[in-house]
């Protein structure tokens, strides 16, 4: 099969980010491929081209590693005995360590060397630590020359590979290099260690890593596999050719509950979802109702009650109540798959420190490996130091070519940018990728929208009012109604949060069919609407849209005026809710390293201040269109370096965009979700603290792992340099580092918000 189009691959045994790289530089030799990049963090592989399926996954496999099938059931280990070994141990753990070394040949191959180095490494290098007393026998060495031939095959296979797919020297080329110059001077045990702890650490690392991963696809274990839907029964075997039925939908039996796999499952067709049961798919409440668990998708804890024509998505509980929905999208479409694909995807986008270490890594290696050739030869030939021997200087550069494995570096970053994405997640939290990460742990000041943002985004018109009329408030006329009318005939058009309002108003009245819907709409963001119903032209929108001054308002905290033909005819005054978390939520940002909160609104200055007041920002900016909106969000990333702008997306997406990071309330459109950097689907503010101290530890945890990466590296070049080192000592010190900074970057999965809900 050929394809023009890209392609996605999901890679197994990925376990450091440079070797990640030999796959990417790899299958870009391929012919036929036009881009390939290789996403370490979710172990993803894209590939662009005409390249088949196939030729991807052999130079894949060629290079050490696996690919994935996404759609079958976890791979079974392939013999055996191994499986039968396997399946006793559980995933976590020790044994889940063991679990996954058995599920891959090469990886079972290195177990088994580090089972046969154990006498040589306890007689051979322990012993005469402890006694003096050395003890030599060519038992020991032909133990130790197979653990090397065990763990030590994939190893050289794979740099072999690399060499002559890739022309380059990787960690496992550099591996070969130190466990052969090992065999020549006669170090077998020593040689076999190198193999032995290189290939452990090495799973170990892609174990404790492929943790990290689950954690983020944690999410997708929420949608159940199989959906009950109700079907006619269709071409009955049963009743044909009775009472003239000859095929078709079976007028005897009517629907049928068939049990299907997901995928199977069509738009339009009616899912059956029982109380308890996972929501399949996403839909349409088409029947039934009851409360449902968003807490998958949202991260809110309280069920939320549905009706008919709400909206469920796959991967909620139905808690109560029995559902029958009609289905939305297919299986592949659903928001659940969409924001783990969003998710995984957007772990490309790398944070700028992770390039910089990218770099940095990329001159380390040859840097590093030139090194080790001047060590190994200036010495011996300036000096007439020794060359051969266990502490010759042969022996040393090769100690540096192992301290040269840059893993520890370039893995701290992903490891904790990929547990900090999947916490967020769990929280309902979507993070797009390191660089989000790392500008979030930056914000200094954030800026809020009003509407849809502080406030629940459904406002309510909560008096109206004619020119003509002199009447008391909550009375009828009907010039008031025809003012309702006549807006509502315009708003119908548009989608604002108050145009909303406006229409639900005359619907409650019965004034929503009063008139025709308008044509010519023209929306002005920021501003209002305007257009021409039965023939006359009418504005609705903000006293300064309609050029009005007087904009005190009595009841509301907002005024909308309805012009016809150039004359006011009368004014409704609007009131929104704060969020009930909102102030809450500003008080907790201040513990969070944030000095300043501001919100930006189109809305009056009276209205703005009222709410602004409440949820308790520190600036208001009031009677902002959408593109002094941007102004404004610039001159604060200048004033503040970093700033966030939470906005619900609709009209605020060049401020999003201006913001060093766009923050989107879920209940924004899917747009909004894919262009902002972080999305709060749960529409929750209370996680906007949460969010910053996870994305401040996973920086703190990516420096820490950082320094002391290079802490550890620079011990080692020292005891090496001065001969106190040994070739074993340099791999345990380098997987032992690259292992301790992945373990670290994973604490950052304990992150939750605090209790009290912020
Ligand atoms: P916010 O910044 O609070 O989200 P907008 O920028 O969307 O508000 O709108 C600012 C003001 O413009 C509103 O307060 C309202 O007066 C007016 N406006 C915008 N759209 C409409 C509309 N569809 N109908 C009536 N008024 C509107
Ligand atoms: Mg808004």
């Amino acid at each position: 099969m050929t394809t023009n189009a890209s392609a996605t691959y999901r890679i197994a045994g990925m376990d450091c980010a440079e070797c990640a790289r030999a796959i990417e530089n790899g299958v870009a030799r391929l012919d036929g491929v036009r881009e390939c990049r290789i996403n370490f963090g979710a172990a993803l592989l894209q590939v662009q081209g005409t390249a088949s399926r196939s030729a991807v996954e052999r130079r894949v496999h060629e290079l050490g590693y696996a690919v994935v099938d996404e759609t079958a059931q976890p791979a079974a280990p392939s013999s055996s005995l191994r499986s039968a070994w396997a399946a006793r141990l559980s995933e976590r753990g020790v044994s889940g360590f063991v679990r996954f070394l058995l599920a891959r040949s090469e990886t079972t191959w290195a177990a088994l060397g580090a089972l046969l180095i154990v006498p040589g490494v306890l007689f051979g290098e322990l012993w005469p630590l402890v006694s003096g007393r050395f003890i030599t026998s060519p038992l020991l060495d032909v133990l130790s020359i197979a653990a090397l031939i065990a763990a030590g095959w994939p190893i050289v296979r794979s740099a072999w590979r690399t060499l002559r797919i890739n022309r380059t020297v990787n960690i496992n080329g550099l591996m070969t290099i130190a466990a052969a110059g090992a065999m020549v001077i006669g170090a077998y045990t020593e040689a076999g260690l190198v193999m032995v702890l290189f290939a452990i650490g090495e799973a170990l690392e892609a174990f404790t890593m492929d943790r990290a991963r689950v954690a983020l696809r944690e999410l997708m274990q929420f949608a159940p596999a199989q959906a009950t839907v109700l079907r006619a029964c269709v071409d009955c075997r049963e009743h044909i050719g009775q009472g003239g039925y000859t095929g078709g939908p079976c007028p005897f039996c009517g629907v049928h509950e068939v049990t299907l796999p997901v995928n199977e499952v069509l738009v339009g067709e009616v899912v059956l979802v029982k109380t308890g049961e996972r929501i399949p798919v996403d839909g349409v409440v088409c029947s039934g109702g009851g409360f449902v668990d968003q807490a998958p998708i949202t991260g809110e804890s309280a069920p939320i009650e549905k009706s008919v024509a709400a909206e469920v998505f796959a991967g909620t509980v139905n808690l109560d109540g029995v559902l029958e929905l009609t289905v939305t999208r297919r299986a592949a479409d659903t928001l659940l798959q969409r924001i783990v694909r969003l998710v995984e995807e957007s772990q490309a986008r790398k944070a700028p420190s992770e390039r910089f270490v990218d770099r940095f890594a990329r001159m380390y290696t040859p840097a590093v490996t030139i090194g080790a050739v001047l060590v190994a030869l200036l010495p011996p030939l300036l000096f007439g130091a020794p060359f051969l021997g266990e502490q010759g200087w042969l022996y040393r550069a090769l100690e540096l070519l192992v301290v040269a494995c840059p893993c520890a570096l370039v893995v701290a970053t992903p490891a904790s940018v990929v547990s900090a994405i999947a916490a967020a997640a769990r929280q309902g939290v979507l993070v797009k990728g390191g660089a989000a990460i790392e500008a979030l742990s930056r914000v200094r000041a954030i800026a809020f929208d009003k509407t849809g943002t502080l406030t629940r985004g459904e406002p309510r018109v909560a008096l109206l009012r004619g020119v003509v009329c002199a009447h008391i408030l909550d009375a009828r006329c009907v010039a008031c109604d025809d003012v309702l009318a006549l807006a509502c005939a315009l708003e119908r058009r548009s989608s604002h949060p108050l145009a909303r309002a406006v229409v639900a108003a005359a619907h409650e009245r019965g004034l929503d069919r009063m008139y025709e819907a308008a044509e010519d709409v023209q929306t002005v963001p920021g501003r209002g609407v305007r257009g021409m119903v039965g023939g006359r032209h009418v504005i609705v929108g903000s006293p300064a849209f309609v050029g009005s001054e007087d904009v005190r308002a009595d009841v509301g905290e907002s005024v909308i005026e309805v012009v016809v033909e150039g004359r006011r005819i009368g004014r409704m005054e609007m009131v929104e809710a704060l969020r009930p978390e909102a102030a809450n939520a500003l008080a907790a940002l201040r513990g969070c390293g944030v000095v300043e909160t501001m919100m930006l609104t189109g809305d009056m200055s009276t209205a703005a201040e009222r709410i602004g007041r409440a949820a308790g920002v520190d600036v208001i900016y009031a009677e902002l269109l959408p593109e002094q909106k941007e102004v404004r969000v610039r001159e604060l990333v200048e004033r503040y370096g970093a700033v966030a702008m939470v906005g619900d997306g609709v009209n605020d997406a060049p401020a999003l965009a201006a913001a060093t990071v766009g923050i989107a309330m879920g209940a924004g459109s899917a747009q909004a979700m894919e262009t902002a950097d972080v999305t709060l689907m749960g529409n929750d503010l209370t996680k906007l603290p949460f969010v910053l101290r996870l994305s401040r530890a996973a920086m703190r945890t990516v420096r820490v792992g950082i320094g002391f990466a290079i802490a550890v590296k620079v011990v080692v070049l020292l005891l090496v340099l001065s001969g106190l080192g040994s070739l074993w000592m340099a791999v345990a010190a380098d997987v032992g580092a690259a292992l301790a900074v992945t373990l670290a970057g994973m604490q950052l999965l304990r992150v939750a918000p605090k209790a009290a809900g912020v």
